[in-house]
């Protein structure tokens, strides 16, 4: 199982901006083989980055997800995407239930639920997000939210589907939010976060299912802390917000993974 590094650009970068940083990139990871990277760029830059990540020749082929899709398929829902369209642009991946998601515009497990059904019906892969806020860190209730937010949001995925979603662990608390000096779970409190989540998956689909199926990490991960946080045992790649908007500090996260 190759490490999964995706970049979730969240609302950065015109279409300009977006194809300069792939072609920077793409010439800085050329001979990297050991990680599968994915860019999740915001919806307007998906055509352009689909065409020139068509026409870049490297070892290592650079993937393209989205950062979020209805659960629908079509219909009168102003201002959303479907899986469909995705998959028409070029999109193997999409973020789902992001906690900037959750928060800011009021996602819940049920529906992030049916966007994961949605997303596996179109054979798009999704990056589901978990993790808990401070408050419920603080109150010692980190892994019950972090087990309700899996059990609703896998409601139905079969054991042949889960390993085609890649879980991302990400704790609120240690999300950047822009600030590059934000500190990450340190490597021990990442790894029991995601030897919880592996076992919570052990026990829904059993171990072979569970050990095929990738655990990322997500928070403030950057050049500095990168190889620890990969080399853990149950961290399976990560999912990179403010890091991943420079080229070059993507392209060290991307090095920093050892086959
Ligand atoms: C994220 O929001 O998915 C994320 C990982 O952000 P950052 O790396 O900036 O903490």
């Amino acid at each position: 199982m190759k490490k999964l590094i995706a970049a979730n650009w969240k609302m950065n970068k015109t279409i300009k901006e977006s194809v300069s940083f792939v072609k920077e990139l793409n010439e800085l990871i050329k001979r990297e083989k050991n990680a599968e990277v994915v860019i999740c760029p915001p919806f307007t830059a998906l055509e352009a980055l689909s065409k020139e990540l068509k026409s870049q020749k490297s070892e290592n082929q650079i993937l393209l997800g989205a950062q979020n899709m209805h659960y629908e398929e079509n219909g009168a829902f102003t201002g959303e995407i479907s899986a469909a369209m995705l998959m028409e642009i070029g999109c193997e991946y999409v973020i789902l239930g992001h906690s900037e998601r959750r928060e800011i515009f009021c996602e819940h497990d049920a529906l992030i639920n049916r966007k994961v059904i949605t997303a596996l019906k179109h054979s798009l892969n999704p990056i589901l997000c978990v993790g808990e806020n401070l408050e419920q860190k603080k109150t010692g209730k980190a892994k019950e939210a972090i087990g309700n937010q899996l059990k609703n949001c896998l409601n139905g995925i079969s054991k042949n589907q889960i390993s085609k979603i890649s879980i991302a662990y990400e704790p609120v608390w240690a999300i950047s939010k822009g600030d590059p000096n934000h500190k990450a779970a340190t490597k021990e409190d990442a790894e029991n976060g995601h030897s919880f989540i592996r076992d919570f998956l052990i026990k829904m689909h059993g171990r072979d299912a569970a050990e095929s199926t990738r655990i990322i990490y997500g928070g403030s991960m950057k050049p500095e802390n990168a190889k620890e946080l990969l080399s853990m045992p149950n961290i399976n790649g990560g999912l990179v917000g403010n890091a991943s908007l420079s080229a070059k500090s993507f392209a060290e996260i991307i090095k920093s993974v050892i086959s």
